[in-house]
């Protein structure tokens, strides 16, 4: 069943949406050759914290981490450590949750760090349209294929590969509530309402759909070893469009 959020849920989420933001701002400034991921996890807890909300991820089905740190060739759920360390050159994707007053944000954006090669750049810049193309159809009437053929079509234009086992999902209560939304057209005509709010979440590949589980039996990378990137937002329908609830409130 999907959720309708009420007037009141929907200003917890939009305050749980701007700690998110607040992290991932952050995350901007700090992200530089030579940073390990738990010195980012450790930041993003500190700021999660200090706004008296709950970090999401830790301990969801035992995640160890606040953030979930994915580099290159990784698409998501990388686990933070002290020995993980970014370079020049690198992307890194960080996805953050934070539950505020029982609501949940749910935001994942990837960094260049430093100078990174131009198909890297044309990756970042594709998986960022194809979020907000997604994110255009985010309105009461259209169905959710609406959203996952907008993305679609970005990715095949610029040949990008789409992950296919990993997708959107409603978020509110619980960081994975219905519906599941699909990166590519599965002629879902799930009706979208007024009131639904569905974490958009493409994730692109240079190279092939395919991935696979590390060990860890977390770490989510390409098979083919190509670069990955992932960029989310916790999203709002409105009857006049939309609110995208993981930026900064003014
Ligand atoms: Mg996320
Ligand atoms: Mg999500």
């Amino acid at each position: 069943m999907i959720n309708k959020k009420s007037r009141d849920e929907i200003k917890r989420m939009r305050h749980a949406g701007h700690i998110v933001a607040l992290v991932h701002k952050k995350m901007k400034e700090v992200i530089e050759p030579g940073i390990s991921t738990k010195e980012l996890d450790d930041i993003a807890h500190k700021i999660i914290r200090a706004e008296r909300a709950i970090p999401t991820f830790l301990g969801y089905n035992g995640f160890p981490g606040c953030i979930c740190a994915s580099i290159n060739e990784q698409v998501v759920h990388g686990i933070p450590h002290e020995d993980v360390k970014v370079k020049e050159g690198d992307i890194i994707s960080v996805d953050v949750g934070a539950t505020y007053a029982g609501m949940v944000g749910d935001s994942a954006w990837t960094y260049p760090v430093g100078n990174v090669s131009d198909e890297v750049q044309r990756l970042l810049k594709t998986t960022e349209e194809s979020l907000f193309a997604g994110i255009a159809q985010m309105k009461a009437g259209n169905v959710l294929d609406d959203i996952s053929s907008a993305i679609e079509a970005v990715a095949v234009r610029e040949k990008m590969g789409i992950v296919r086992q990993y997708g959107g999902h409603g978020v509110g209560h619980e960081m994975h509530e219905d519906p599941f939304l699909f990166n590519y057209r599965v002629g879902d005509k799930t009706l979208i309402k007024s009131g639904y709010a569905i974490a958009i979440e493409p994730m692109l590949n240079l190279g092939c759909d395919e991935v696979v589980v590390a060990d860890d039996e977390w770490t989510v990378s390409t098979k083919d070893g190509k670069p990955s990137a992932h960029f989310e937002h916790t999203v709002l329908a409105t009857d006049d469009g939309n609110i995208i609830m993981t930026q900064l409130m003014e």
